[in-house]
């Protein structure tokens, strides 16, 4: 399965983003198929051999909007481009201000408004000139909205469109007859103004909503100094490919991935990894684009560009994610796609309801262009997508990377969040603290020795410390044979012609080695890691991993918000217990195998959904199963496969942070699609004279093209909240 996005042009509303998936949906090997009217794009997955890129973009093009497919983050178009927003507020200048002198022209015998140089006779003449450039204006809505008509797929456009259309027609008729009076050509410009401001401020919103990926963008420089044979050469970074060798000078950024080949410097890498201190790199040390280079010129060699930049990652994923559809979105996409020929079909009954019931052509048709033009699909369509563009966004910012939209929904409903100790609630820098011999009589450098040959060779991080002990004293190591590493235990091998075993008690219970007899000195909270020769017990190493400072502060948030917290853990119960009490966990499970921590959350899950945070190293399998998975502290690996979430910063206090904000842009959701449907509820009736009917109040055309964009900006406005969220 290959995952590809794609930018739309073209879509005005949910009903369209509707129209893109269905047509999309029909072609043999793509599944998951998701449209974003927020964001203009389309995420979908692509087996293998099924059908090309090509089918997918003609597949598009059939249903009337322009597809084209990203590779690269450069090129990427980002939601709203300056330039179009540029042009929808030319397109709303132009049309203002015929529109007011086409008031002032129709308002004029009414009010008795004075400077009308033309006679009376010429009124019609003149309002139906000054309409000619609102309509150039408002051009595309005629042009997007009849094509889709014409497809028997009519969208927001659509709507303008006809009723615009109706109101000319009408007003050309009426001057036909030779009426002068009751005219709808100032409404209908009016209405188009008012739209054209409404998708001006819209689109501005927009790009203030989705500028979380501009600036990730902007981390890393648009060009790099190239290096060929000795000369330097300026380049647009979006040029250079593996194996370049590129510059860096003091102040200056990185811009791809790679590795140092010549020169030192302390590079600030705070936007991936929280981290504040510049860290020193020399030749062989990694560089990651986007980050500052503080001091040193350094030359590097390019080992990932593009979008495989760790950068570019983080930008993909998060487009990605924002392209995604939550659950709580499924009734509404569903009611969007039905709703524009709903209103068609509204409109219409209102008029023949007023017509037959008595009243004049012209009022009948003023309710009936009220409901085309008060509907208002947009809010309904951009409700869900707007707030995850400004969440997901506002979460990038924090270093909180979402993967997806149904995540964040789980994520505001949580029941528990289980912690894993190792590297979470701890620091995952382990060091020996003290060493216990069997034997008194007995060598501690022996027992070093001998430990660490046989982690030399295991990824645990308890084994890195033995090791790392062992270095510190110079001790030379043994080379081992028949290496095992028994997961979730220790180790065992062969080593200077003795059979040893490296692990926990219960590894060496399972050995018939017995280590109950000898008490480990340390604080209670160490990892005990046993060592056994030949079959007897030489001695337990004991290593501390410190908590780390905000755990504390991170678990007491949690409980704040009303969450269950629970800590997991492989290592001995007494140093769990140790660690976990002063935290104030309200469950530990200590001394798990590694399927044990998946079991422990299944039955967590029984009373609610589980959110399980890990390194997403050694926890993948509970990460998994949880119902959101979040992985801390991955500052470049954030191709977590198994996680839902990842925090970027290795900071615990992000937790309670990324379930806020889950629960802000939940909040957001709710608050934009309760709008949008009562919006719709209340404001068909009574554009449909409803009200009237009943001695109410009614909404004139004009009134009603100020409703329908006040509604798409509100809840644009609304998710713009997100923004400033500070958790
Ligand atoms: P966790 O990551 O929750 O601490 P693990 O499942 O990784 O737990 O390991 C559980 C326990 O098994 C560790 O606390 C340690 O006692 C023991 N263990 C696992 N691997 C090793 C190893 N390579 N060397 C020593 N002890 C180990
Ligand atoms: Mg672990």
């Amino acid at each position: 399965m290959e995952k590809k996005l794609f930018n739309i042009k073209g879509m005005r509303c949910a009903g369209c983003a509707a129209g893109v998936e269905r047509a999309v949906k029909r072609i043999p090997g793509v599944s998951e198929v998701c449209v974003s009217i927020a964001s203009n794009t389309m995420t979908l997955n692509l087996a293998p051999g099924g059908a090309s890129v090509e089918e997918i973009l003609e597949a598009v093009r059939k249903a009337g909007f322009e597809a084209e497919a990203v590779s690269g983050t450069a090129s990427g178009r980002v939601v709203e481009s300056e330039e179009g927003t540029r042009a929808y507020f030319f397109r709303f200048a132009v049309a203002l201000v015929f529109s007011l002198l086409l008031c002032y022209a129709a308002m004029h015998d009414l009010l008795k408004l004075p400077y009308f140089p033309i006679s009376h006779g010429a009124n019609a003449w003149i309002q139906l000139g000054l309409t000619l450039p609102v309509l150039a204006a408002g051009w595309h809505f005629y042009r997007s909205g009849y094509r889709a008509l014409a497809r028997l797929a009519p969208n927001m456009d659509s709507l303008i469109a006809l009723c615009t259309t109706a109101a000319l027609v009408y007003s050309l008729f009426r001057m036909a007859e030779g009426h002068t009076e009751h005219l709808y050509f100032d409404s209908a410009g009016m209405i188009l103004s008012l739209i054209m401001l409404g998708k001006y401020l819209e689109s501005q919103s927009r790009r203030r909503a989705s500028g979380a990926i501009r600036e990730l963008m902007d981390l890393a420089p648009a060009t790099a100094t190239l290096v060929v044979d000795g000369s330097e050469k300026e380049v647009p970074a979006a040029d250079l490919k593996v194996g370049d060798r590129i510059r860096v000078r003091p102040g200056g950024k990185v811009p791809v991935d790679g590795v140092i080949v010549e020169g030192v410097a302390s590079v600030d890498e705070s936007m991936l990894t929280g981290e504040p201190i510049p860290v020193d790199k020399g030749v062989g040390d990694s560089v990651t684009g986007g980050s500052i280079n503080r001091d040193g010129t350094f030359l590097f060699q390019a080992g990932e560009v593009g979008e495989n930049t760790a950068l570019g990652r983080i930008i993909a994923l998060i487009r990605e994610a924002q392209g995604t559809r939550p659950p709580i979105a499924r009734l509404a996409d569903l009611v969007s796609g039905y709703f524009v020929w709903g209103v068609i079909t509204i409109a219409v009954l209102t008029f023949l309801a007023w017509f037959v019931s008595g009243s004049g052509f012209a009022e009948a048709l003023g309710f009936s262009l009220s409901v085309l033009v008060v509907a208002c699909p947009c809010a309904l369509g951009l409700a869900t997508p707007i707030a995850l563009i400004a969440g997901i966004g506002r979460g990038a910012g924090l270093g909180i990377l979402v993967k997806n939209g149904s995540a964040l929904e789980t994520a505001a409903s949580l029941r528990t969040v289980v912690l894993d100790k190792t590297g979470t609630v701890t620091t995952g820098r382990p060091e020996v603290a003290s060493v216990t011999l069997a034997d008194p009589e007995g060598n501690e450098t022996d027992l070093l020795r001998i430990a660490a040959s046989a982690e030399k060779n295991s990824e645990h991080p308890l084994a890195g410390a033995i090791v790392r002990e062992a270095e510190k004293r110079n001790l030379a190591l043994f080379p081992v044979t028949s290496f095992r590493a028994i997961a979730g235990s220790g180790v065992s091998c062969r080593a200077d012609g003795r059979r040893i075993l490296v692990g926990k008690a219960a590894l060496m219970k399972e050995n018939g080695v017995d280590c109950s007899g000898l008490q480990a000195g340390g604080a209670a909270s160490n990892s005990l890691v046993y060592a056994a020769v030949d079959g007897r017990l030489t001695g337990v190493i004991g290593i501390a991993d410190a908590v780390k400072p905000d755990s504390a502060e991170a678990i007491r948030r949690l409980r704040e918000m009303g969450l269950r917290t629970v800590m997991l853990t492989g290592d001995n119960a007494v140093a769990a217990n140790a660690i976990a009490s002063p935290l104030g966990f309200d469950e530990v499970c200590a001394e798990l195998l590694p399927a044990g921590k998946t079991e422990m959350i299944q039955r967590l899950q029984k009373e609610g959904p589980v959110a399980m945070v890990g390194d997403g190293i050694n926890d993948a399998p509970a990460l998994a199963q949880a119902d959101v998975g979040i992985a801390i502290g991955s500052g470049t690996d954030v191709a977590v496969e198994s996680a839902d979430m990842v925090l970027m910063h290795s900071s615990l206090t992000d937790v309670p942070a990324a379930i806020a904000l889950s629960r802000a842009t939940l909040r957001i959701i709710r608050e934009n699609l309760c709008w949008a449907f009562f919006y719709n509820l209340i404001c068909i009736p009574l554009a449909a004279g409803v009200f009237y009917a009943f001695g109410g109040f009614r909404l004139t055309p004009v009134a009603c093209a100020a409703a329908m964009a006040f509604s798409s900006i509100s809840v644009v406005l609304n998710a713009l909240r997100l923004r400033n969220f500070r958790p």
